[in-house]
Protein backbone atom coordinates (compact mmCIF):
# COMPACT_ATOMS: atom_id res chain seq x y z
CA UNK A 1 0.00 0.00 0.00
CA UNK A 2 0.93 3.41 -0.36
CA UNK A 3 -0.07 6.51 0.90
CA UNK A 4 -0.02 8.61 -2.11
CA UNK A 5 -2.95 6.05 -3.33
CA UNK A 6 -5.00 6.82 -0.37
CA UNK A 7 -5.04 10.11 -0.51
CA UNK A 8 -5.89 9.82 -4.33
CA UNK A 9 -8.85 7.78 -3.56
CA UNK A 10 -10.38 10.35 -0.73
CA UNK A 11 -9.26 13.32 -3.46
CA UNK A 12 -11.70 11.21 -5.75
CA UNK A 13 -14.22 10.53 -3.14
CA UNK A 14 -13.74 7.55 -2.48
CA UNK A 15 -14.44 5.45 0.88
CA UNK A 16 -11.67 4.14 2.09
CA UNK A 17 -11.22 0.34 3.29
CA UNK A 18 -10.70 -0.56 7.08
CA UNK A 19 -7.62 -1.40 6.16
CA UNK A 20 -6.61 1.27 4.07
CA UNK A 21 -6.97 3.67 6.93
CA UNK A 22 -5.55 1.45 9.13
CA UNK A 23 -2.12 1.25 7.48
CA UNK A 24 -2.30 5.16 6.92
CA UNK A 25 -2.88 5.82 10.71
CA UNK A 26 -0.59 2.84 11.69
CA UNK A 27 3.09 4.53 8.79
CA UNK A 28 2.02 7.92 10.07
CA UNK A 29 2.59 6.58 13.94
CA UNK A 30 6.04 4.74 13.05
CA UNK A 31 6.70 8.53 11.48
CA UNK A 32 6.97 6.62 8.02
CA UNK A 33 4.19 8.51 6.05
CA UNK A 34 5.74 12.36 6.62
CA UNK A 35 3.32 15.75 7.79
CA UNK A 36 2.85 16.73 4.75
CA UNK A 37 1.05 13.39 2.94
CA UNK A 38 -1.02 13.69 6.11
CA UNK A 39 -1.74 17.24 5.98
CA UNK A 40 -2.98 16.52 2.34
CA UNK A 41 -5.12 14.06 2.97
CA UNK A 42 -7.07 15.75 6.05
CA UNK A 43 -7.80 17.90 3.49
CA UNK A 44 -9.08 15.42 1.14
CA UNK A 45 -11.33 14.71 4.01
CA UNK A 46 -12.37 17.84 4.92
CA UNK A 47 -13.67 18.52 1.65
CA UNK A 48 -15.09 14.87 0.65
CA UNK A 49 -15.87 13.80 4.38
CA UNK A 50 -16.03 10.39 5.40
CA UNK A 51 -18.99 7.96 5.70
CA UNK A 52 -19.82 6.77 9.75
CA UNK A 53 -17.88 3.30 8.70
CA UNK A 54 -14.77 5.15 7.85
CA UNK A 55 -15.59 7.42 10.91
CA UNK A 56 -15.33 4.22 13.18
CA UNK A 57 -12.62 2.45 11.68
CA UNK A 58 -10.05 5.84 11.74
CA UNK A 59 -11.35 6.45 15.24
CA UNK A 60 -10.51 2.89 16.48
CA UNK A 61 -7.14 3.01 14.26
CA UNK A 62 -6.53 6.10 16.24
CA UNK A 63 -7.22 4.60 19.57
CA UNK A 64 -5.62 1.37 18.83
CA UNK A 65 -2.01 4.03 17.78
CA UNK A 66 -1.09 3.42 21.35
CA UNK A 67 -2.23 1.49 24.43
CA UNK A 68 -5.87 1.22 25.72
CA UNK A 69 -6.06 1.50 29.31
CA UNK A 70 -8.40 -0.61 31.12
CA UNK A 71 -9.71 0.89 34.11
CA UNK A 72 -11.95 -1.38 35.64
CA UNK A 73 -9.52 -2.74 38.00
CA UNK A 74 -8.46 0.51 39.07
CA UNK A 75 -11.42 2.08 39.76
CA UNK A 76 -15.27 1.28 40.07
CA UNK A 77 -16.33 3.41 37.33
CA UNK A 78 -14.20 5.94 35.56
CA UNK A 79 -16.14 8.58 33.52
CA UNK A 80 -14.61 11.33 31.09
CA UNK A 81 -15.71 14.32 29.79
CA UNK A 82 -14.69 16.05 26.62
CA UNK A 83 -16.17 19.38 25.08
CA UNK A 84 -15.82 19.87 20.91
CA UNK A 85 -14.21 23.13 21.44
CA UNK A 86 -14.85 26.77 21.55
CA UNK A 87 -13.46 30.35 23.06
CA UNK A 88 -12.90 30.58 26.99
CA UNK A 89 -13.81 26.65 27.81
CA UNK A 90 -12.15 26.18 30.89
CA UNK A 91 -15.18 23.96 32.32
CA UNK A 92 -12.90 20.61 32.71
CA UNK A 93 -10.99 23.34 35.67
CA UNK A 94 -14.02 23.28 37.27
CA UNK A 95 -16.12 20.03 36.37
CA UNK A 96 -13.25 17.74 36.93
CA UNK A 97 -12.22 18.58 40.42
CA UNK A 98 -16.40 19.01 41.53
CA UNK A 99 -17.17 15.61 40.20
CA UNK A 100 -13.98 13.97 42.15
CA UNK A 101 -15.01 15.84 45.06
CA UNK A 102 -18.34 13.30 44.48
CA UNK A 103 -16.72 10.98 45.01
CA UNK A 104 -16.34 10.16 41.53
CA UNK A 105 -13.05 9.54 39.58
CA UNK A 106 -11.96 10.93 36.98
CA UNK A 107 -8.87 10.81 34.33
CA UNK A 108 -9.29 12.55 31.43
CA UNK A 109 -6.59 13.61 28.77
CA UNK A 110 -6.94 17.02 26.92
CA UNK A 111 -5.44 18.69 23.85
CA UNK A 112 -3.68 21.81 23.17
CA UNK A 113 -5.19 24.86 21.19
CA UNK A 114 -6.71 23.37 17.97
CA UNK A 115 -7.65 26.82 15.18
CA UNK A 116 -9.43 29.67 17.28
CA UNK A 117 -10.31 27.10 20.31
CA UNK A 118 -7.86 27.53 23.13
CA UNK A 119 -6.51 24.27 24.31
CA UNK A 120 -7.08 22.83 27.98
CA UNK A 121 -3.31 21.36 27.92
CA UNK A 122 -1.93 24.85 27.01
CA UNK A 123 -4.22 26.83 29.76
CA UNK A 124 -2.86 24.35 32.39
CA UNK A 125 0.46 24.75 31.84
CA UNK A 126 0.21 28.50 32.57
CA UNK A 127 0.91 26.97 36.01
CA UNK A 128 4.39 26.43 36.37
CA UNK A 129 5.54 23.23 36.64
CA UNK A 130 2.28 20.92 35.85
CA UNK A 131 3.05 18.10 34.02
CA UNK A 132 0.73 16.75 31.00
CA UNK A 133 2.96 13.94 29.96
CA UNK A 134 2.12 11.02 32.34
CA UNK A 135 2.88 7.82 30.98
CA UNK A 136 -0.23 5.07 31.43
CA UNK A 137 1.13 3.76 35.09
CA UNK A 138 0.86 7.49 36.41
CA UNK A 139 -2.18 7.97 35.04
CA UNK A 140 -3.57 4.48 36.63
CA UNK A 141 -1.93 5.34 40.05
CA UNK A 142 -2.93 8.86 40.45
CA UNK A 143 -6.69 8.30 39.31
CA UNK A 144 -6.66 5.50 42.33
CA UNK A 145 -4.78 6.95 44.58
CA UNK A 146 -6.61 10.96 44.17
CA UNK A 147 -9.64 9.99 41.77
CA UNK A 148 -8.22 13.14 39.38
CA UNK A 149 -5.95 13.32 36.28
CA UNK A 150 -6.00 15.72 34.24
CA UNK A 151 -3.34 14.76 31.33
CA UNK A 152 -2.27 14.95 27.49
CA UNK A 153 -1.91 12.29 25.14
CA UNK A 154 1.41 10.70 26.10
CA UNK A 155 3.50 8.18 23.11
CA UNK A 156 1.60 5.54 24.84
CA UNK A 157 -1.92 6.90 24.61
CA UNK A 158 -4.06 7.27 20.99
CA UNK A 159 -0.61 8.86 19.83
CA UNK A 160 -1.95 9.53 16.41
CA UNK A 161 -4.04 11.65 17.50
CA UNK A 162 -1.51 13.55 18.87
CA UNK A 163 0.36 14.23 15.92
CA UNK A 164 -2.20 14.51 13.66
CA UNK A 165 -4.42 16.97 15.73
CA UNK A 166 -1.06 19.30 15.86
CA UNK A 167 -1.30 18.99 12.05
CA UNK A 168 -4.45 19.84 11.95
CA UNK A 169 -4.38 23.09 14.04
CA UNK A 170 -2.10 24.72 11.04
CA UNK A 171 -3.44 23.17 8.14
CA UNK A 172 -6.64 24.52 8.09
CA UNK A 173 -8.13 21.51 8.73
CA UNK A 174 -9.92 21.61 11.92
CA UNK A 175 -13.81 21.96 11.05
CA UNK A 176 -14.28 18.03 9.55
CA UNK A 177 -16.92 16.30 11.58
CA UNK A 178 -15.36 12.45 10.90
CA UNK A 179 -11.91 14.35 11.76
CA UNK A 180 -13.46 15.94 15.37
CA UNK A 181 -14.90 12.86 15.99
CA UNK A 182 -12.74 10.37 15.61
CA UNK A 183 -10.48 12.66 17.38
CA UNK A 184 -12.57 12.98 20.52
CA UNK A 185 -13.51 9.32 20.56
CA UNK A 186 -9.85 7.80 19.94
CA UNK A 187 -8.55 9.97 23.05
CA UNK A 188 -11.41 8.87 25.13
CA UNK A 189 -11.80 5.08 24.13
CA UNK A 190 -7.47 4.90 24.66
CA UNK A 191 -8.22 6.64 28.33
CA UNK A 192 -10.22 3.62 29.38
CA UNK A 193 -13.48 5.80 30.89
CA UNK A 194 -16.79 3.70 30.83
CA UNK A 195 -18.64 6.27 30.64
CA UNK A 196 -18.29 9.42 28.84
CA UNK A 197 -20.17 12.94 29.05
CA UNK A 198 -19.34 14.60 25.33
CA UNK A 199 -19.96 18.68 25.62
CA UNK A 200 -20.50 19.59 21.75
CA UNK A 201 -20.26 23.19 21.19
CA UNK A 202 -22.99 24.94 18.58
CA UNK A 203 -22.44 28.39 17.24
CA UNK A 204 -20.52 31.37 15.67
CA UNK A 205 -17.50 30.27 17.98
CA UNK A 206 -17.58 26.96 17.98
CA UNK A 207 -16.42 24.05 14.88
CA UNK A 208 -20.45 23.36 14.79
CA UNK A 209 -21.83 26.56 13.51
CA UNK A 210 -25.32 25.04 13.27
CA UNK A 211 -27.76 22.52 15.28
CA UNK A 212 -28.14 20.18 12.36
CA UNK A 213 -24.18 20.00 12.54
CA UNK A 214 -23.89 19.64 16.14
CA UNK A 215 -26.50 17.20 16.33
CA UNK A 216 -24.64 15.13 13.75
CA UNK A 217 -21.32 14.85 15.30
CA UNK A 218 -22.53 14.09 18.83
CA UNK A 219 -24.99 11.14 17.50
CA UNK A 220 -22.16 9.69 15.53
CA UNK A 221 -20.01 9.92 18.32
CA UNK A 222 -23.00 8.26 20.58
CA UNK A 223 -22.65 5.83 17.77
CA UNK A 224 -18.96 5.69 17.60
CA UNK A 225 -19.22 5.21 21.62
CA UNK A 226 -21.15 2.21 21.47
CA UNK A 227 -19.54 0.15 19.21
CA UNK A 228 -16.39 0.04 21.29
CA UNK A 229 -18.58 -0.42 24.28
CA UNK A 230 -19.19 2.61 25.99
CA UNK A 231 -21.51 4.56 27.44
CA UNK A 232 -21.75 7.84 25.91
CA UNK A 233 -24.06 11.28 26.72
CA UNK A 234 -23.95 14.18 24.73
CA UNK A 235 -24.85 17.63 25.73
CA UNK A 236 -25.39 20.80 23.26
CA UNK A 237 -23.96 23.92 24.57
CA UNK A 238 -23.80 27.50 22.94
CA UNK A 239 -21.00 28.72 21.39
CA UNK A 240 -21.90 31.85 19.71
CA UNK A 241 -20.61 33.93 22.50
CA UNK A 242 -17.44 33.15 24.96
CA UNK A 243 -17.94 31.12 28.06
CA UNK A 244 -17.34 33.37 31.14
CA UNK A 245 -15.18 36.04 30.60
CA UNK A 246 -11.73 34.86 30.15
CA UNK A 247 -10.63 33.84 26.83
CA UNK A 248 -6.91 33.43 27.09
CA UNK A 249 -4.55 30.40 28.90
CA UNK A 250 -3.83 32.14 32.40
CA UNK A 251 -6.84 34.32 32.42
CA UNK A 252 -8.66 31.34 32.26
CA UNK A 253 -7.09 29.08 34.60
CA UNK A 254 -7.83 32.32 37.23
CA UNK A 255 -11.49 32.34 36.46
CA UNK A 256 -11.86 28.50 37.04
CA UNK A 257 -9.92 29.27 40.08
CA UNK A 258 -12.42 32.13 41.12
CA UNK A 259 -15.50 29.65 40.42
CA UNK A 260 -13.96 27.02 42.26
CA UNK A 261 -13.98 29.37 45.13
CA UNK A 262 -18.13 30.28 44.73
CA UNK A 263 -17.24 33.29 42.05
CA UNK A 264 -16.90 33.63 38.42
CA UNK A 265 -19.01 34.85 35.77
CA UNK A 266 -23.06 33.18 36.02
CA UNK A 267 -23.47 32.13 32.67
CA UNK A 268 -20.01 30.00 33.21
CA UNK A 269 -20.72 28.74 36.59
CA UNK A 270 -24.14 27.64 36.18
CA UNK A 271 -22.48 25.59 32.82
CA UNK A 272 -20.08 24.32 34.90
CA UNK A 273 -23.21 22.99 38.11
CA UNK A 274 -25.17 21.20 34.56
CA UNK A 275 -22.10 19.34 32.89
CA UNK A 276 -20.93 17.74 36.67
CA UNK A 277 -24.49 17.12 37.32
CA UNK A 278 -24.63 15.02 34.13
CA UNK A 279 -21.65 13.59 35.11
CA UNK A 280 -22.58 12.37 38.29
CA UNK A 281 -25.33 11.01 37.15
CA UNK A 282 -23.80 9.25 34.34
CA UNK A 283 -21.39 7.71 37.13
CA UNK A 284 -23.91 6.59 39.28
CA UNK A 285 -23.12 9.11 41.94
CA UNK A 286 -26.37 10.73 41.47
CA UNK A 287 -29.67 9.61 41.09
CA UNK A 288 -31.57 12.66 39.08
CA UNK A 289 -30.06 15.66 37.49
CA UNK A 290 -31.50 17.99 40.52
CA UNK A 291 -29.49 16.05 43.31
CA UNK A 292 -26.37 15.84 41.01
CA UNK A 293 -26.93 19.76 40.74
CA UNK A 294 -27.05 20.04 44.67
CA UNK A 295 -23.98 18.07 44.95
CA UNK A 296 -21.93 19.84 42.47
CA UNK A 297 -23.26 23.05 44.46
CA UNK A 298 -21.81 21.48 47.64
CA UNK A 299 -19.02 20.87 46.36
CA UNK A 300 -17.68 24.24 45.79
CA UNK A 301 -19.53 25.85 48.85
CA UNK A 302 -17.84 23.29 50.92
CA UNK A 303 -14.20 24.66 49.50
CA UNK A 304 -13.86 20.89 48.55
CA UNK A 305 -13.66 20.87 44.90
CA UNK A 306 -10.91 23.68 45.57
CA UNK A 307 -9.08 21.71 47.40
CA UNK A 308 -9.51 18.38 44.90
CA UNK A 309 -8.24 21.00 42.09
CA UNK A 310 -4.53 22.24 44.60
CA UNK A 311 -4.51 18.02 45.19
CA UNK A 312 -4.50 17.73 41.40
CA UNK A 313 -2.38 20.32 40.41
CA UNK A 314 0.20 19.10 43.22
CA UNK A 315 -0.01 15.43 42.10
CA UNK A 316 1.17 16.23 38.45
CA UNK A 317 3.77 18.79 39.72
CA UNK A 318 2.64 21.83 39.25
CA UNK A 319 2.89 24.94 41.46
CA UNK A 320 -0.05 24.91 44.02
CA UNK A 321 0.77 28.62 45.19
CA UNK A 322 -0.39 30.01 42.00
CA UNK A 323 -3.73 29.02 42.65
CA UNK A 324 -3.07 30.11 46.43
CA UNK A 325 -1.97 33.83 45.06
CA UNK A 326 -3.24 34.29 41.51
CA UNK A 327 -2.08 37.35 41.39
CA UNK A 328 1.41 35.29 40.66
CA UNK A 329 0.36 34.11 37.01
CA UNK A 330 2.94 36.72 34.94
CA UNK A 331 1.62 39.83 33.89
CA UNK A 332 1.31 41.29 30.21
CA UNK A 333 3.20 44.61 29.44
CA UNK A 334 0.06 46.14 28.29
CA UNK A 335 -3.45 45.70 29.60
CA UNK A 336 -5.78 48.15 28.44
CA UNK A 337 -9.72 48.33 29.29
CA UNK A 338 -11.74 48.99 25.96
CA UNK A 339 -15.26 51.14 26.38
CA UNK A 340 -17.76 51.28 24.59
CA UNK A 341 -18.69 53.93 22.26
CA UNK A 342 -22.23 53.94 22.52
CA UNK A 343 -25.44 52.85 24.24
CA UNK A 344 -27.59 49.72 23.37
CA UNK A 345 -28.19 46.31 23.68
CA UNK A 346 -25.87 43.84 22.92
CA UNK A 347 -26.97 41.46 19.78
CA UNK A 348 -23.70 39.37 19.28
CA UNK A 349 -20.57 39.06 21.16
CA UNK A 350 -18.67 36.99 17.94
CA UNK A 351 -16.67 34.29 19.60
CA UNK A 352 -15.10 33.03 16.57
CA UNK A 353 -13.65 36.69 16.20
CA UNK A 354 -12.53 37.01 20.17
CA UNK A 355 -10.93 33.18 19.59
CA UNK A 356 -8.61 34.22 16.42
CA UNK A 357 -7.80 37.53 18.04
CA UNK A 358 -6.73 35.90 20.80
CA UNK A 359 -4.41 33.39 18.86
CA UNK A 360 -3.59 36.48 17.30
CA UNK A 361 -2.01 38.33 20.38
CA UNK A 362 0.04 34.91 20.94
CA UNK A 363 -2.68 32.81 23.09
CA UNK A 364 -2.62 29.92 19.84
CA UNK A 365 -0.41 28.62 17.42
CA UNK A 366 0.02 29.66 13.79
CA UNK A 367 2.64 27.04 13.34
CA UNK A 368 3.04 23.62 14.24
CA UNK A 369 5.30 23.63 17.52
CA UNK A 370 5.19 27.79 18.13
CA UNK A 371 4.89 28.36 21.58
CA UNK A 372 1.95 30.15 22.87
CA UNK A 373 2.05 32.94 25.55
CA UNK A 374 0.38 32.45 28.59
CA UNK A 375 -0.46 35.86 29.86
CA UNK A 376 -1.94 37.24 26.54
CA UNK A 377 -5.87 37.07 25.86
CA UNK A 378 -9.18 39.29 27.19
CA UNK A 379 -12.00 39.71 29.43
CA UNK A 380 -15.24 40.32 27.73
CA UNK A 381 -17.61 42.09 30.34
CA UNK A 382 -20.52 41.94 28.86
CA UNK A 383 -23.00 39.08 27.19
CA UNK A 384 -25.68 38.80 24.60
CA UNK A 385 -28.87 40.49 25.95
CA UNK A 386 -26.81 43.20 28.39
CA UNK A 387 -27.67 46.75 27.95
CA UNK A 388 -24.62 48.56 28.01
CA UNK A 389 -24.19 52.35 28.66
CA UNK A 390 -21.62 54.47 26.63
CA UNK A 391 -18.37 54.70 28.55
CA UNK A 392 -19.14 51.15 30.32
CA UNK A 393 -16.12 48.94 30.06
CA UNK A 394 -16.84 46.17 27.21
CA UNK A 395 -13.80 44.22 27.39
CA UNK A 396 -10.01 44.82 28.42
CA UNK A 397 -7.01 43.41 26.52
CA UNK A 398 -3.51 41.43 27.84
CA UNK A 399 -1.32 42.16 25.52
CA UNK A 400 2.83 42.24 25.05
CA UNK A 401 2.94 44.13 21.68
CA UNK A 402 1.61 46.89 21.35
CA UNK A 403 0.85 46.49 17.23
CA UNK A 404 -0.68 43.07 18.00
CA UNK A 405 -3.01 44.89 20.82
CA UNK A 406 -4.17 48.07 18.39
CA UNK A 407 -5.01 44.81 15.87
CA UNK A 408 -6.44 43.29 18.11
CA UNK A 409 -8.90 45.90 19.86
CA UNK A 410 -10.18 46.76 16.23
CA UNK A 411 -10.56 43.22 15.26
CA UNK A 412 -12.66 43.22 18.90
CA UNK A 413 -14.70 45.90 18.43
CA UNK A 414 -16.04 44.56 15.15
CA UNK A 415 -17.56 41.69 17.13
CA UNK A 416 -20.13 43.36 19.08
CA UNK A 417 -23.49 43.86 17.52
CA UNK A 418 -25.83 46.65 19.30
CA UNK A 419 -29.74 47.23 18.72
CA UNK A 420 -31.53 49.52 20.30
CA UNK A 421 -34.33 47.10 21.35
CA UNK A 422 -33.57 44.98 24.15
CA UNK A 423 -32.37 41.46 22.90
CA UNK A 424 -33.16 38.13 24.46
CA UNK A 425 -29.92 36.21 26.52
CA UNK A 426 -29.09 33.43 24.79
CA UNK A 427 -29.66 29.61 25.93
CA UNK A 428 -26.53 27.93 27.60
CA UNK A 429 -27.86 24.59 26.44
CA UNK A 430 -30.27 23.84 23.41
CA UNK A 431 -32.39 20.30 23.30
N1 LIG B 1 -11.38 18.35 20.47
C1 LIG B 1 -10.57 17.32 20.09
O1 LIG B 1 -10.01 16.61 20.91
N2 LIG B 1 -10.40 17.14 18.78
C2 LIG B 1 -10.98 17.88 17.84
O2 LIG B 1 -10.78 17.64 16.68
C3 LIG B 1 -11.82 18.95 18.24
C4 LIG B 1 -12.00 19.16 19.58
Amino acid sequence: MRAVDIIIKKRQKGELTGEEIKYFVDSFTRGETPDYQVAAWAMAVLLNGMTPRETTDLTLAMAHSGEILDLSRVVDIAVDKHSSGGVGDKTTFVVLPVVAACGLPVGKMSGRGLGFSGGTLDKIESIPGYRVDLTTDEFKQQLKEIGIVLTGQSVDLAPADGKLYALRDVTGTVQSIPLIASSIMSKKIAAGAQAILLDVKVGLGAFMETLAEARTLSNLMIDIGKQAGRQVVAVLSDMNQPLGAAVGNALEVIEAVDTLHGGGPADFRVHCLHVSAQMLMLGRRASDFESGWRMAETAIASGAAFEKFRVLVGAQDGDVSYLDRPQKFPKTKFIEVVKADRFGYLERVHARIIGEAAVALGAGRARKGDLVNRAVGFLIHRKVGDYVDQGHPLFTIYADDEAKLVACRQAVQTAFGWSDQPVPALPLFYS
